[in-house]
């Protein structure tokens, strides 16, 4: 037991700290000058009902810099208490404003953060490319998706018409589309505003509101844009955006009994735990998980193409792309020639710092990814593939990879079973149209597939064979806001994009009106 002196002076130490606390708290926005020399003001605080505040218990984490290791800033770190309170913002913006708003004003609103979006697109795509350490090339590529995707939003947003059921002439019956209440959304850090337009777009458009957990490694961009989000004349406590671990926001959100939805963009197994969680309340859930997606090329492609829409497919996001065509299969005849070509062409990707306008692939995004795909080198190299080109780290500051491809792998090799999420490609052979089927199809996952032929035959039958959510053929990760992406297996749940997402956002209610016979 404490004497009454001790506990005295410890109450008042604890009352001196939280005072220090308050004094000494981290700015809410810091002055921030980009590596190309742009400058502008980050916003550090948890987004929550329409301002930036620091966290209840002033807890924060540092941001890096992938390219450089060096810290980039400091955000505040949301917590339980904190969730709660930005679940509390987003119910109460859903019952008085949004889901109430005439769908015309929700299209306005969308239609204007689109506008804002592209009129900052270069310091958006500079934010992403520090934060997240890929190249301008590609930051620029998300930037003008994102602008697209949520204008196509807001054109959805006064459609959502329902239907009259024909039931007979004794009932009138008609459903229509309402909106769920307030949706969780956790996305990863290989396409953060990107994602975040994948997910609030759709949301929004359909009159929920949101509470979206960006990845701890890149919040930097989602922070950015939801100050875009006010000025587009999205309502207070429609948009809430809180920075912090999985383990805890995104927990809390899962768990949230005023939470109806979770929409999860990662890890499958990540995605599967929160199915779990997300049971106990009964929330919808999508899931965007991950892949391990065949690209096949077949010996009447146009082989120069071929070549380099396979290397887009691994070497595009420095690899980090949940569709990415990890596993090519090139046919007997040209293998050796493709193989050769491929090695050419992926020696000629400029790797290194993602402000040069030259470079191709920029860094991966944290130290745990860089080795995590180093590790995987490794257990290639023990498996017995043969090492064509790459394997190591490029440079000794930042967490570069050489473009990395690994030929006459097995089909039970772990580096042609498991997700790496780095670039590094697997190439095998295969001679008839059934084996390199019953090759592409043996995946627990099932997110995309490539097929490069001359062969319009081939291109559909192959197509329709193929287990996977997107088919590309003679191109790959090639995106389109109209075009609907998502997993088969365990890539996922639901799609994103297009009329299909809207889905994932609405409950149907249907109404049926009994008619009496008028007497007079
Ligand atoms: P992850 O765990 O799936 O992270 C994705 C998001 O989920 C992050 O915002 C993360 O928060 C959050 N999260 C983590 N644990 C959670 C939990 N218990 N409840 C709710 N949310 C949680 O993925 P990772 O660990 O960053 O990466 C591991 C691997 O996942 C990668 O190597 C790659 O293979 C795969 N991946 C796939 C995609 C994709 O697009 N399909 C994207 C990213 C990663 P934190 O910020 O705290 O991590
Ligand atoms: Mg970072």
């Amino acid at each position: 037991m404490f004497s009454r002196t001790r506990t005295t002076a410890l109450k008042s130490n604890s009352f001196a700290r939280n005072l220090l606390r308050l004094y000494s708290q981290a700015p809410l926005r810091v002055p921030i000058t980009l590596p190309n020399g742009l400058t502008y003001e980050q916003p550090t605080g948890l987004f929550i009902n329409g301002e930036f505040v620091a966290s209840k218990q002033k807890k924060t984490f540092d941001v890096i810099n992938p390219s450089t290791e060096e810290k980039i800033t400091t955000v505040y770190k949301a917590m339980e208490d904190d969730v709660d309170t930005a679940v509390a913002a987003a119910k109460k913006a859903f019952e008085t404003k949004w889901s109430i708003a005439e769908p015309e004003d929700r299209a306005r609103a969308l239609f204007n953060l689109a506008d804002l979006v592209e009129k900052n697109q270069e310091t958006l795509a500079a934010i992403e490319s520090m934060d997240n350490g890929k190249s301008l090339f590609c930051s620029r590529g998300d930037v003008a998706l994102v602008s697209k995707y949520l204008r196509s939003c807001g054109g959805w947003a006064d459609k959502l018409n329902g239907n009259v059921i024909d039931t007979g002439k004794d009932h009138f019956t008609y459903s229509i589309k309402e909106p769920l209440g307030v949706c969780g959304q956790i996305i990863p850090w290989n396409f953060p505003l990107l994602m975040w337009s994948w997910k609030i777009g759709p949301a929004l458009a359909t009159g929920n509101t949101v509470v979206l957990k960006p990845a701890e490694t890149t919040p930097l961009s989602a922070l950015f844009a939801s100050q875009l989000c006010q000025e587009a004349g999205i309502p207070a406590g429609v948009v809430n955006i809180l920075p912090g671990s999985g383990r805890v926001v995104g927990e809390r959100l899962s768990a949230h009994p005023d939470v109806k939805k979770i929409a999860f963009t990662g890890s499958t197994a990540t995605g599967r735990h929160i199915m779990k969680v997300a049971a106990d309340t009964v929330k919808k859930v999508t899931l965007e998980l991950g892949g391990k997606s065949p690209n096949i090329v077949f010996a009447d492609a146009d082989l120069d193409k071929a070549v380099k829409n396979i290397a887009f497919g691994i070497f595009f996001n420095s690899g980090e792309v949940c569709c990415a065509g990890s596993r090519i299969y090139i046919q007997d005849t040209v293998y050796e020639e493709v193989l050769k070509k491929l090695k050419e062409y992926t020696e000629t990707l400029k790797v290194g710092d993602p402000f040069n306008e030259k470079v191709f692939q920029g860094a991966q995004t944290s130290d745990k990814q860089l080795h995590k795909i180093l590790d995987y080198v490794n257990v290639a190299k023990s498996e017995g593939a043969r090492l064509v080109t790459g394997g190591e780290r490029y440079g000794d500051k930042g967490y570069f990879v050489k473009p990395t491809i690994f030929a006459d792998v097995k089909e039970d090799m772990r580096i042609v079973k498991e997700e790496v999420f780095g670039p590094i490609v697997t190439v095998s052979k295969f001679s008839t149209v059934d084996e390199v089927i019953a090759m592409a199809n043996d995946s627990q996952y099932g997110l995309a597939a490539g097929i490069h032929t001359n062969d319009i035959n081939k291109a559909i039958n192959v197509s329709n064979r193929v287990k996977a959510g997107t088919v590309w053929v003679n191109t790959y990760n090639n995106f389109h806001q109209n075009v609907p992406f998502g997993g088969f297996g365990q890539s996922g749940i639901g799609r994103e994009m297009g009329d299909a997402a809207l889905s994932n956002y609405t409950q149907v209610k249907s109404v049926r009106i009994a008619i009496d016979k008028p007497i007079r």
